[in-house]
């Protein structure tokens, strides 16, 4: 043997990774055909080096699967939670706006929907489209040259809500004077959004001004 095991040694990782000089490939070539010991020891560096360069890539890969399932998780969780809060968050909308709609107590339009007809007697308003909730009526008796004039002044309201929730093929029906409290001696009835108090008192001209801004919707 030319050179000392220890020397080719020392240079045997080099050898394995190719590193090393044609010179020492051919030293160390050589003394692996007079040394088994040494060119074991070659084998071995290669193998151990494999282990060694597998086991920490494959641990590496685990932890990062086992991190990128933790972040998943995470992941699901907050859009979980994310989306409880905006069914949440649609639910609240959905019912302050609702009894924002609710509360919203409006005087119905006198639109092309309101008729007033006399069924069976009675003295009957019909809402195409709409509900109304509450009505107010007055009822006003006035002399004209000697006669005795009935009008019916009325208006309607209701919600928005109510107008949300009913169609335009809906209609609602809504006694203005029943058959038995008189409904025969009205003469006229109007739709009327102004105030009625004191709507009994005014005089004949006052009067007649209300009548000239409401809308008649029935005579006999
Ligand atoms: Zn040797």
């Amino acid at each position: 043997m030319k050179y000392p095991c220890g020397l080719v040694q020392d240079l045997l990782p080099l050898y394995h990774d190719k590193a090393c000089s044609e010179e020492s490939v051919k030293i160390i070539d050589q003394h692996f055909q007079e040394c088994p010991v040494c060119r074991k020891y070659c084998e071995s560096l290669g193998e151990s080096n494999n282990v060694l360069a597998d086991l920490p890539n494959s641990a590496l890969e685990m932890e990062k699967t086992a991190s990128f399932r933790a972040v998943k998780k995470k992941m699901r969780k907050k859009q979980m939670l994310t989306a409880l809060i905006a069914v949440a968050l649609l639910i609240v909308i959905f019912i302050s706006g609702m009894s924002v709609l609710k509360s919203s107590e409006q005087i119905i339009q006198c639109q092309e929907g309101l008729t007033v007809t006399i069924s069976d007697g009675d003295l009957i308003a019909r809402l195409q489209g709409n509900q109304a909730n509450s009505m107010r009526i007055k009822r006003v008796e006035t002399e004209i040259e000697g006669m005795t004039k009935v009008y019916l002044f009325f208006y309607l309201s209701g919600t928005k809500w109510d107008k949300v929730v009913t169609s335009e093929n809906m209609f609602s029906e809504y006694v203005l004077c029943p058959a038995d409290k008189g409904a025969a001696q009205i003469d006229s009835v109007f739709y009327y959004t102004g105030d009625y108090s004191g709507i009994e008192s005014l005089s004949e001209s006052d009067l007649q001004k209300v009548i000239k801004n409401s809308v008649l919707l029935w005579e006999r």
